[in-house]
């Protein structure tokens, strides 16, 4: 076991505080990874403060890890000490299943090893659950450890490793492309690299902001159209528009008007995670055979795939780097979308 210092919670209402934690001794398969950066997503959020229920405390969240390999196992061959790599949601599956032999790892049908808050055995973390990027170190499967590419500085590739593979997926297996008209709900850590990604694929993409207060960025980021939300005008506009609507809204929304907005064939896709379940009339959808879907951020060989074409498009987020002591005052900020776009943790400062 080797210690690492790490920020946690330890209670829904808490605050973080630096703890010390240990990670395993390397296997054979092990990747030990100095962490750099670690975004702040809004899973972390739900997670540290309860809002999906069954969270382990002491918890220290973080899935969009950037570091530098620093030990490997005796067997590993995929990475080597000095790369730069990134973790994202997953550290494991049972690679054995339909979905993990298809190389979606984050639908194994025996259940993921999510990156934090997941029962493990206590030889693979010390406490008997996962611990996450919030931290200096990792231990993690090579299987699990993606390559950063040269072009892409680790800052703005943490949030990749969740922001950017959640949006990829869902826009590549929608066919996101030229000649589609895509929209994006909301413009936070997941909808601003989105807006990005979706345009490079030569998609025409609207953003379906709540006020038009990002407007300019938006635009910036590769958006064709920018419109409110909070003026009703906007329902009546863009009724039967879209073939692709992707929802990253972290909060509770009328599903129903947004379905509206698809065309005949377009589906709606939810990301974003509330707690209350979204309701849609059978008529809505059935009379333009409309598509309401989710999806769940994106295999391995994905998100390699989404990494590579970032460095190939000059696709990063935007973030504000902060120091661990600020997590607590970040987190109120994302809730009140107060963040352009995504809060990255310098774990120099820990
Ligand atoms: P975020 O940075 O907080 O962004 C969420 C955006 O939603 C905000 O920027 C805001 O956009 C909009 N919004 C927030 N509160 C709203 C409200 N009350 N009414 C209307 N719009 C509101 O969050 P994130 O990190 O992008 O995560 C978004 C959601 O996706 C979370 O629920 C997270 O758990 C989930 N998630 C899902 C997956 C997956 O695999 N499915 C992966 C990662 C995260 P505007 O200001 O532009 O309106
Ligand atoms: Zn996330």
């Amino acid at each position: 076991m080797s210690t690492a210092a790490a920020y946690a919670v330890s209670a829904p209402d808490g605050t973080f505080e630096k703890i010390a934690i240990e990670r395993r001794d390397l296997g054979p398969h092990d990747v030990l990874i100095d962490v750099k950066y670690a975004g702040i997503c809004h899973s972390d959020i739900h997670t540290a403060r309860n809002e999906w229920h069954g969270t382990a405390y002491p918890c220290v969240p973080g899935h969009e890890i950037a570091g530098i390999v620093s030990a490997v196992g005796s067997e590993v061959t995929r990475h080597r000490v000095g790369d730069r790599v990134g973790v994202g949601c997953m550290v494991d599956s049972c690679g054995e299943c339909e979905s993990c032999l298809a190389g979606e790892q984050q639908y194994c049908t025996r259940g993921v090893t999510w990156t934090y808050n997941t029962p493990v055995p206590a030889e693979q973390q010390a406490g008997g659950y996962t611990l996450g990027g919030y931290s200096t170190q990792v231990v993690v499967t090579e299987g699990f450890v993606l390559s950063i590419p040269d072009g892409i500085g680790l800052d703005v590739a943490a949030p990749l490793l969740c922001a950017g593979i959640t949006l990829f997926s869902p826009l590549r297996h929608w066919n996101a492309g030229p000649g589609k008209k895509v929209a994006i709900i909301g413009m936070g850590g997941l909808g601003h690299v989105g807006v990005k990604l979706a345009a490079a694929m030569g998609a025409e993409v609207t953003v379906l902001s709540h006020s038009l207060s990002k407007q300019e960025d938006g635009l910036r980021f590769g958006a064709a159209h920018y419109y409110a939300t909070g003026d009703r005008a906007t329902f009546k506009q863009l009724r039967g528009s879209f073939d692709l609507i992707i929802n990253t809204v972290s909060a509770d929304l009328p599903i129903e008007d947004y379905v509206k907005l698809l065309k005949l064939d377009g589906s709606l896709v939810l990301l974003g995670l509330p707690e209350k379940p979204a309701t849609v009339r059978a008529s809505t959808l059935a009379g333009m055979r409309r598509s309401l879907s989710g999806s769940m951020i994106g295999g391995i060989p994905q998100t390699q795939e989404m990494l590579d074409f970032c460095a190939a498009h000059g696709i990063g987020a935007e973030i504000e780097v902060i120091s661990a002591d600020r997590i607590d005052e970040a987190y109120d900020r994302a809730v009140a979308s107060d963040v352009r776009y995504r809060f990255v943790i310098d774990t120099a400062t820990m």
